[in-house]
């Protein structure tokens, strides 16, 4: 008796009926969308929104125009309902409503214009009708005669729903946690294997050599299993870097890569050629050079390389190695793996195990590629929430 008496002392006494856990692009989407004092944000960090802030290269890489379940690693059947709920042009369109107007960059990309605050000045401004508590971690949630106990580092709430929008596990720095899995298993739900994705690779003692050339990029096509990933590839002091890399980690679990440092050139061009092999192939010098070096090949003229030097040099077309591993979570932009997705509603975000426990955004098994879709199925998912959330509470 005296401790459930404690118990009652502790539980707050807001009268909320959501708890969305986590205050990061999903969950202030969600709250942007819900009606006033609908739902309680709690947020870790000191404010909400710092991965927006720090990403597409300060500009936050909001969208794409090429939008498809094609560009996300997950189950299609999941993840179509919900981009076609809310796709680019619908999210385009409730930016423009808040006077934001993106500007499409890389032909299909669209960024904040000068910084990603414009983003999260929108959602700031939007998510002050909900009730946002920073500084305040979530440990557990628990279910008790149809009540929710969401219980954090400075007390215990009460909801009758909880919208797990946690995220994943990349950049701890960040306020990165693994409470929503902690959660999700909680509730006898599966996780998908979890790894960083959107993440540079590691070498191995082979490949140290490319450590040498940091700092430089050049164009490439990586190949790894039957995708073909291109774009820039940048050389890092801990090995390889840039857009394409970080595409290509998607796909790789272990086990060997296949890059063509030279996409697209012709070979043909070397021959009667008077320049010389760092001038005459299409990559940085330092790069040709550090190759030639590798294949034991002078930096001679076109027309004095023999036949077995081409046949070399034309190894740079697929240059096959396996990585030693990738950068880890503290660099990867997202987390592959997450809540199995079977165990979810595919319309409304809720848990198929528990009633009233939704999850959205990164926290599920679903991982989009480089080029803003991450953000997409983060708005997406939390669009598909909101909408059966208001239909469900206008109910009843
Ligand atoms: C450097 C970087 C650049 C990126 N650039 C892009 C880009 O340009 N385009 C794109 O589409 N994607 C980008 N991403 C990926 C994108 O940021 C994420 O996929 C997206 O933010 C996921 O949204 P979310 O709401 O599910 O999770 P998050 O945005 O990660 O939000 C989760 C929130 O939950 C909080 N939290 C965690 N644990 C707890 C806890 N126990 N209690 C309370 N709060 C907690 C965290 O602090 C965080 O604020 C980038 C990521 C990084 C790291």
């Amino acid at each position: 008796m005296v401790n459930y008496l404690l118990t009652l002392a502790i539980i707050s006494s807001m009268n909320k009926n959501i708890v969305i856990i986590g205050g990061g692009a999903s969950a202030l989407m969600l709250a942007s969308l819900l009606p006033k004092n609908a739902a309680t944000i709690i947020e870790s960090n000191a404010k909400p929104g710092a991965k927006i802030l720090v990403s597409g290269g300060g500009k936050c890489n909001i969208t794409n125009t090429l939008m498809g379940t094609e560009y996300f690693l997950g189950d299609e059947e999941f993840i179509q309902p919900a981009l076609k709920r809310f796709n680019e042009k619908a999210l385009l369109q409730w930016l423009e409503r808040q006077r934001l107007v993106p500007v499409l960059k890389k032909e299909t990309q669209y960024f904040c214009k000068d910084s990603a605050k414009e983003l999260l000045d929108i959602f700031l401004k939007e998510s002050k009708k909900q009730k946002i508590l920073t500084n305040e971690k979530v440990l557990d949630v628990s279910k008790r005669d149809e009540v929710f106990y969401v219980k954090t580092d400075k007390q215990t709430l009460t909801a009758d729903r909880v919208v797990v929008a946690s995220g994943g596990l990349s950049f701890p720095k960040l306020g990165a946690s693994g409470i929503g899995y902690e959660i999700a298993e909680h509730f006898g739900h599966n996780i998908v294997k979890t790894a960083p994705g959107l993440v540079g690779f590691t070498v191995q003692k082979d490949q140290f050599f490319f450590k040498t050339l940091s700092g430089v990029s050049t164009d490439v096509e990586i190949k790894v299993g039957d995708v073909v990933c291109k774009g820039a590839l940048l050389f890092a002091h801990k090995g390889l870097s840039g857009p394409a890399v970080l595409d290509a980690s998607l796909y790789w679990e272990k086990g060997k890569i296949e890059i063509d440092f030279l996409p697209g050139f012709s070979w043909n061009s070397l021959k009667g050629s008077k320049k010389q092999l760092s001038s005459l192939l299409p990559m940085p010098k330092r790069v040709t050079k550090a190759f030639l070096v590798q294949l034991n090949i002078e930096d001679k003229i076109g027309i004095k390389i023999t036949v077995d030097e081409l046949s070399l040099l034309q190894t740079l077309n697929h240059y096959s190695f396996a990585p030693a591993g990738t950068f880890g979570y503290s660099k990867a932009e997202v987390t592959k793996g997450g809540v199995n997705t079977d165990e979810v509603d595919v319309l409304t975000m809720m848990s198929k195990k528990t009633e009233g426990l939704y999850f959205t955004g990164e926290v599920l098994d679903v991982t989009g590629r480089l080029g803003g879709y991450n953000f997409q199925w983060a708005f997406s998912s939390a669009y598909s929430c909101a909408k059966f959330l208001t239909r469900d509470k206008n109910e009843n």
